[in-house]
């Protein structure tokens, strides 16, 4: 059985990572889709909150699930027995950033392999700085991330301003 695993921020869940989940999921037999726990409070979501949105919105692939990880991603892969690390890749400055941590990562545990799934044309520009810049000022992300993450951000950025004034 060749389990993968697709770490990310998430924040939020974007139509370009559902994309590389879906497509994934037709490749392996089990994704566990993990949501990295760090401490840059810049997020926009909580962990639980990019959590549940994910668990969500996989429903549909019976071989994926969502989880939380606060240790480094070679070490979460090599707990649950997985060998494959799977990265999505939009452009050339994608693959330069990924192509390192490959690197890093392997030297890290070399029995984990990176492999890179190119995004599909129609994603390119999805990036989920960007939505939140462009949410932040009331611009339309209905193309870019499912309903249920926009009224997410809708919320999100409402409660934001309440809290300024
Ligand atoms: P990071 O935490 O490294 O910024 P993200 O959480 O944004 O990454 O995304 C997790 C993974 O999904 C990364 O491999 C990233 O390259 C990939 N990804 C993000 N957006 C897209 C997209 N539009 N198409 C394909 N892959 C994407």
């Amino acid at each position: 059985m060749t389990t993968a695993v697709f770490p990310g921020s998430f924040d939020p869940p974007t139509y370009g990572h559902l994309n590389i989940i879906e497509r994934a999921s037709r490749l392996f037999d089990r994704i566990d889709v993990v949501v990295s726990v760090n401490m840059n409070k810049s997020n926009l979501f909580t962990p639980e909150e990019r959590h549940a949105m994910l668990k969500a919105l996989t429903e549909p692939y019976q071989n994926v699930t969502v989880h939380l990880c606060d240790t480094l991603i070679v070490e979460y892969a090599k707990k649950i027995g997985a060998n494959v690390l799977l990265r999505g890749v939009r452009n050339m400055n994608d693959f330069a950033y990924e192509f390192d941590l490959s690197l890093m990562n392997h030297n890290l545990n070399p029995m984990i392999e990176t492999l890179f799934i190119p995004t599909e044309q129609r994603y390119v520009i999805i990036k989920s700085s960007a939505i939140k810049e462009l949410a932040a000022f009331g611009g339309d992300i209905s193309n870019m991330v499912p309903p249920v993450v926009a009224e997410a951000m809708k919320a999100k950025y409402a409660q934001k301003g309440t809290q300024k004034k």
